[in-house]
């Protein structure tokens, strides 16, 4: 094998992947290329006053933006704030893989957590949030590349044919067979060729996007349409008295405070840093590597011209699309996770993670061992315990919240802004009533367990698939290890 090395994990890198290191606190190169769109804007000034506002939202990624836009779509009266401690797409909005995808790949989970038709009722919202946030896209002429190609699930071992059938099954119990369907080896190798390709299925709701390109359309439009935006504000502390919430913020240039009749905690992963969240989550991290721009090598070496998505059907999964400008963009989930709700250094500046992401793509595209792998970068995503996302409001009515997309948020923070929106205004309508609203998501123990726990878990899972790629059963050991969680109630790990 012409060029590569191979590490002491059993990985095959080249040199240049080995050379390769993490963005770290430099920004990635999604977020680079859309403020290089934007002529390097400086960073709206942060809040140092007292002011008033109708609702605060705190966080700028699309939860955040998209309740903006929802409710100034509905009430452009409405006086929002919105205070972000980056700037806006700083966080995993800005550098996460591009996937815009539906949820009949979990319509088996949804199935068996809400019933049929509450999980009809999820798929289907999703799927609105797809189509809707290419229409966006066009509507208000923001460039995020938005492309509807579907989205297809492969087994790259024969350990892991099959795993999508509790989601086939159950669409074509519930009569939507065509929302996501079985391919054969050769329909899989008809789109894209790989060596390890086998057998697969086929979400047809699902499209790709410019992530940071979509962040930074989404805050131009909130701000244009009034929303007052302050960047590198960080929010302190919140406290509900009487009727309204005082929010208080510090910056590099001093502290500042909002007071408000409603507040929107959109924070992500930073949630698990708050007190009321604190135990509904596990942060993780997740990694991508991208490739130097290679459309021609993309058609002739892999035929992969459809422009769908493409995940693995790991647990730590990989995930992989090609660009605009002919990259391929290949991420892995299954970082380290974080201790507490703090989201530390480990989370941008992690090699070792970062190299399972060029390990992976080494691994299943070796026909393009000759492309150099030209940028590494990794975010935090919020694990929910049943691996979806949950909205709400806390005791008093006043303070609204949305997290736990775990890893799976772009299409679903567009819905989650439409029913924060509603939450907000108080309007009865099917979204508000979904099961994803109001619920209380089964607690992780206290740290430390949680942290141990996940610690634990994350390299049983890495070293159970990393096994079964090279066609190993697990030893019942592993097995039983890596299917703890599910024996403790949790939709987490392998059935
Ligand atoms: C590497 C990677 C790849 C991913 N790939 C995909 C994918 O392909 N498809 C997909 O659907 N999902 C993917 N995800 C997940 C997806 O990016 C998230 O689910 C989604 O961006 C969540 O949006 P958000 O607005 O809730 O969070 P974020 O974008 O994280 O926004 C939260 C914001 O809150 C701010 N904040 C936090 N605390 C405070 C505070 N105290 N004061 C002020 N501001 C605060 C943060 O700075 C951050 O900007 C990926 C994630 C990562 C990390």
């Amino acid at each position: 094998m012409l060029g590569y090395i191979a590490c002491v994990d059993g990985s095959l890198l080249t040199d240049g992947d080995l050379a390769l290191r993490p963005a770290g606190s430099l920004r990635n190169p999604w977020l680079r290329e859309a403020l290089a769109d934007e002529g390097y804007p400086l960073p709206n000034l942060p809040l140092t006053r007292r002011t008033d506002a109708d609702v605060v939202v705190v966080g700028g990624g699309y939860t955040g933006l998209w309740t903006v836009y929802h409710l100034l779509e509905r009430d452009p009266q409405l006086r929002v704030v919105l205070l972000e401690m980056d700037i806006c797409g700083g966080g995993p909005s800005g550098r996460n893989g591009g996937f815009v995808n539906g949820w009949w790949d979990e319509l088996g989970l949804l199935r068996e957590l809400f019933g049929s038709e509450r999980a009809l009722a999820c798929a289907r919202e999703v799927s609105r949030s797809v189509a809707e946030i290419g229409t966006w896209c066009e509507r208000h002429a923001i460039d995020a590349q938005y492309r509807h190609g579907g989205m297809l699930t492969v087994s790259t071992t024969p350990l892991h044919d099959g795993s999508w059938r509790c989601s086939t099954d159950a669409a074509k119990r519930l009569g939507v067979e065509d929302a996501y369907r079985e391919l054969s080896e050769a329909e899989v190798a008809g789109r894209c060729r790989s060596p390890v390709f086998r057998a697969g299925a086929l979400m047809a709701d699902a499209g790709t996007v410019h992530p940071a390109r979509l962040a930074r359309g989404l805050r131009a439009v909130c701000v244009a349409r009034g929303a007052l935006v302050h960047e590198g504000t960080h929010v302190r502390r919140i406290r509900r008295e009487g009727s309204t919430v005082r929010i208080i913020t510090e910056s590099a240039a001093g502290e500042g405070e909002v007071r408000a009749s409603q507040v929107v905690l959109a924070l992500n992963a930073w949630a698990a840093g708050w007190r009321p969240f604190r135990r509904s989550l596990v942060t993780w991290s997740s990694w991508m590597v991208r490739t130097e721009p290679i459309p021609e090598l993309i058609e002739e070496r892999i035929g992969w011209i459809g422009g769908e998505s493409i995940v693995d059907a790991r647990f730590t999964v990989h995930y992989f699309h090609v660009t605009r400008d002919g990259r391929i963009a290949f991420g892995a989930g299954g970082g380290r996770p974080g201790y507490d709700g703090r989201i530390g250094r480990s989370f941008v500046d992690d090699l070792s993670s970062g190299r399972r992401a060029a390990a992976g793509f080494r691994r299943i595209f070796p026909q393009l061992a000759d492309v150099r792998l030209t940028d590494m970068w990794g975010g935090p995503i919020d694990v929910g315990a049943d691996h979806l996302p949950r909205f709400g409001t806390l005791a008093g009515g006043r303070i609204h919240f949305g997290f736990g997309y775990s890893g799976n948020g772009v299409a679903p923070s567009h819905l989650g802004g439409r029913i924060l929106a509603g939450l907000i205004l108080g309007t009865d309508e099917p979204i508000t009533h979904l099961p994803l609203v109001g619920g209380v998501p089964r607690r992780f123990p206290p740290e430390p367990f949680r942290y141990v726990g996940a610690r634990i878990l994350r390299e049983a899972l890495v070293r159970r698939e990393d096994g079964e790629e090279r066609g190993l059963r697990p030893a019942p050991w592993l097995k039983i290890l890596t299917g703890l969680p599910r024996r403790l109630g949790y939709h987490l790990g392998p059935d």
